[in-house]
């Protein structure tokens, strides 16, 4: 019998364990992805730290991932409904089963939201298969949604990521007009990805507020105006800075993706009048926040507004961007660290301790 070798987390804070799982047999219309490389990102580093909701351990991590379809069984359509073929590059997106059936898919148009959506590597575990990227085989399941990658660059493609889609559905979601002036808080690789896909949509100028320091510098090389680094800097400090690069009044718009429940409120005292406010960070609960709601929020006039997730729409506009060289050129400037699946423990530790800008797991290594 064929087998695999997968990276497993068994429970929540055990060390992930490398095993030799039964390739699957497939069921009509679903496939088998040689996986090439998958990430290791924020997510993946809660999961190991039991700090994700409804997670069905134990899991093969590695929810965004790309490689070639090795075997297929049935038919693979791709949204144009042109099959694909055994040997394709492909990535697919994460999210599945989205039913397109219920009030939040149908009446609020709010998919994300979903009750019955699944996404590999988060909320299937090993009980539903070989359904995470931190192995060297991963099973599409029927009705999963995949996309050709054509000659895009399995690394470059990787160095956005899970943020990719992520990063492009905070950006549309956070209103950037030409013109603005974009503050990100958070300088991982969704706050990164952010600042590209502003300056893409027309943003003027990016400010970046982060840590620590290699993440800056990438943050400027991927076209921030200028940065602060938010471990050596003080409220009122950085309170000045923003002011000083806004002509006084604040961000049009900022988004917030670090994680810290603090960066919410900051964020809505770092940004204009009448501004606009994303909230795309706090994927976990990490605890409550005082605001005060008649300064920070109704006499400012702001827009505040939460993005949970994305979608089919913003994954496949990420892919199509990465196939265009000039528009995905910043990516390429992205530092990646790569780990063989042996070395998932040692990945997940330089993640939480923001070591490295962007982790890669290769399966195949
Ligand atoms: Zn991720
Ligand atoms: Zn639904």
């Amino acid at each position: 019998m064929a087998t695999v070798l997968a990276g497993v987390i068994p429970r929540p804070h055990a060390p992930v364990e490398v095993r030799e799982l039964p390739e699957p047999e497939l069921e009509p219309d679903s496939a088998l992805l040689e996986v090439a490389l998958s990430e290791v990102c924020g997510t993946d580093v809660h999961l190991q730290q039991g700090r994700l909701e409804g997670v069905p351990y134990p899991l093969i991590p590695g929810h965004v991932s790309v490689g070639r379809l090795s075997k297929i069984r049935g038919r693979l359509l791709d949204i144009t409904g042109r099959p694909f073929a055994e040997g394709d590059r492909v990535t697919f997106l994460d999210v599945h089963r989205t039913c397109n059936a219920c009030w939040h898919c149908l009446v609020a148009k709010a998919t994300t939201r979903c009750p019955r959506r699944k996404v590999y590597g988060i909320t299937y575990g090993l009980a539903d298969g070989l359904a995470g990227g931190w192995a060297q085989k991963l099973y599409l399941k029927p009705e999963t949604r995949c996309i050709r990658l054509g000659d895009v660059d399995f690394e470059k493609f990787m160095a956005g990521g899970c943020a990719l889609p992520t990063a492009l559905h905070a950006v549309e979601r956070a209103g950037v007009e030409l013109g603005d002036t974009v503050l990100v808080l958070g300088s991982g690789p969704v706050g990164l990805s952010v600042i590209i896909f502003a300056l893409m949509r027309g943003a003027l100028r990016v400010l970046c507020i982060g840590a620590p320091e290699r993440r800056l510098e990438a943050a400027r090389q991927v076209g921030a105006a200028a940065t602060l680094n938010v471990e050596t800097s003080d409220e009122e400090t950085r309170v000045r800075w923003v002011l000083e690069h806004t002509e006084g009044r604040g961000a049009d718009v900022t988004i917030e993706a670090t994680g810290a429940p603090i960066a919410v409120v900051q964020a809505m005292r770092y940004t204009r009048d009448a501004g606009r406010v994303c909230v795309v960070g706090q994927y976990t609960d990490h605890g409550e926040v005082s605001l005060n709601p008649h300064h920070d929020l109704n006499r400012k006039h702001l827009d505040v507004r939460g993005c949970w997730g994305s979608d089919f729409s913003h994954f496949y506009r990420g892919v199509r961007i990465m196939a265009d060289p000039a528009r995905s050129e910043a990516w390429s400037l992205l530092k990646l660290d790569r780990y063989k699946l042996g070395e998932a423990n040692e990945a997940l530790a330089d993640v939480a301790a923001g070591k490295v800008t962007k982790a890669l797991i290769a399966p195949q290594a």
